[in-house]
């Protein structure tokens, strides 16, 4: 079996706030010292994500505020913080990360990840809803860039990726598909984004199968990014609906992970949404994203 490389570094990380999506990576990569999952190995990203990387999907003014703070309205537009240098440094560490885990998955036609959280949302201009670099998006024009004909988002963060769609909009070669349990960021399915809004914990695992069922041709698809958000359990105050248990996620990550193994192909994970709160400990949310590690090591 082979090594699955999952990109972290601390430079991911902005403490300054009690925010999950710029904290939890921490916690998680704590966990896979103390108890080790056999062939995943933590790696360094090579580099932080960079301004022309950036540019591939935003525009130069939001990409200019994100790295210098320029434009406070710009540069504050995610809604976690004020804008600071090491603020900053964090999202073009993770965004870094998530890069590398695609090019690493392209490259070696094997699965790969990040630590990576806080994407989907992102916009051409703007960031919203705790997002301000949409890595899945410039992990797939980078991966176009890189010879990949066929470039498949899944998302399955419990909020709708609407940043993403709005950036891969008729650009070829690169499509969603999109199972959410929250309106928020929601849009109207397109034959390029294939969004499924799921209200009934039920429907939940038979849905995600069913529209990966229905991909055409996936034999033709060089990558999956996957968007492995948690925050669909029911514990989640942010996003969860009642009924997902960590049960259902875990046999959701099969059913991922299962489906892209049998067509060949490989899978670039990141983290996405998962937060603590009144009933779901960090030890809980930690195993939820073990859960994805383990299952695209192969278990
Ligand atoms: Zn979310």
């Amino acid at each position: 079996m082979s090594t699955l490389p999952v990109f972290y570094s601390p430079k991911y990380l902005y403490t300054a706030i009690t925010s999950d999506t710029t904290t939890k990576a921490a916690a998680v990569a704590a966990s896979l010292v103390a108890k080790p999952i056999p062939n995943v190995e933590v790696r360094e990203p090579s580099r932080a994500i960079t301004e022309s990387e950036i540019a591939l999907v935003h525009s130069p003014e939001y990409a200019n505020a994100i790295a210098t703070g320029s434009n406070k309205a710009l540069a504050d537009s995610n809604g976690l913080c004020d804008w600071t240098p090491d603020f900053a440094s964090s999202r073009l560490w993770a965004t870094g990360g998530v890069r590398d885990a695609v090019l690493e998955a392209l490259h070696t036609r094997s699965n790969a990840g990040s630590m990576s959280s806080g994407l989907h949302h992102a916009r051409f201009d703007h960031g919203t809803g705790y997002c301000t670099i949409n890595g899945l998006a410039i992990g797939a024009r980078l991966a176009l860039q890189e010879g990949a004909k066929r470039v498949l988002i899944v998302d399955l963060d419990a909020h709708g990726g609407g940043g993403t769609a709005s950036l891969i909009a008729g650009i070829p070669g690169i499509e969603q598909i999109d199972v959410s349990v929250s309106s928020y960021d929601g849009y109207v399915g397109t034959p390029q984004c294939n969004y499924t809004l799921v209200s009934s914990a039920s429907d939940y695992l038979p849905v995600v199968q069913a529209v990966l069922a229905q991909c055409s041709d996936p034999e033709s698809i060089d990558l999956v990014i996957y968007n492995a958000g948690v925050d669909p359990h029911q514990d989640c105050t942010t996003g969860g609906l009642r009924g997902v248990t960590t049960e259902m996620l875990k046999e959701r990550e099969n059913i991922v992970f299962s489906w892209a193994k049998t067509h060949n192909i490989p899978v670039a994970f990141v983290f996405a949404g998962g937060y603590l709160g009144a009933k779901l400990n960090e030890e809980a949310l930690v195993q939820l994203h073990r859960n994805t590690i383990e299952q695209a090591a192969g278990y």
